[in-house]
């Protein structure tokens, strides 16, 4: 009898710990989906996710110009159009992105994605003239945060690698204040 009850009582424990385990894995699933893409309204849009409400609310907070979803390239659709102003003489009024927006925590993890293929807007010769494969300076990386942010344009007689800490003053105080606002805009 205690042959048959020990093994019988370690296959019933096993089990109980199973269904444990099937009980909170989806659970836990379930809470990494949503903490990763939780539809968010703000400004009467409807954002996929609430990292991309946030940077919409940053955006505002800094005085940039945004459209959201606002063109289909080949093979890619931007999240943003931005437009900032610059002083320098040389320049524009402003500058143009069109920005791709990850949770990613380090630039590297956009390699491959075609939101790093237009610095500069993308100077190509065609039929013998150059010009221009977006409508924009360039197109832009923007992570989990203002410090996970890259794109390179020309800007004055020079111009090269930029970030949005070049740009923005505050990032910190206007990043904690974005999301702020968006946590209250979850639908
Ligand atoms: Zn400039």
């Amino acid at each position: 009898m205690i042959r048959v009850t020990g093994p019988h009582s370690v296959a019933r424990k096993e089990q109980k710990q199973l269904e444990v385990r099937f009980r909170v894995r989806p659970l836990v699933s379930q809470m990494k989906y949503s903490i990763k893409a939780h539809p968010t309204k703000y400004a009467g849009v409807q954002f996929r996710s609430r990292l991309e409400a946030r940077w919409a609310a940053f955006f505002d907070l800094a005085a940039w110009k945004w459209d959201y979803e606002p063109i289909d390239f080949e093979g890619w659709s931007p999240d943003f159009r931005v437009e900032f102003p610059c002083k320098h003489s040389e320049c524009r009024p402003s500058h143009v992105l069109f920005v791709e927006v990850k949770p990613y925590y380090s630039i590297e993890e956009f390699r491959g994605h075609p939101c790093l293929d237009y610095p500069y807007g993308g100077i190509a010769e065609v039929d013998g003239e150059f010009t221009f494969l977006i409508p924009a300076d360039a197109s832009a990386a923007f992570g989990a945060t203002p410090e996970i942010t890259y794109w390179c344009m020309g800007h004055g007689c020079g111009g090269g690698v930029e970030e949005i800490l070049n740009w923005v003053d505050d990032t910190t105080m206007k990043w904690r204040q974005a999301g702020n606002i968006v946590q209250w805009h979850v639908r």
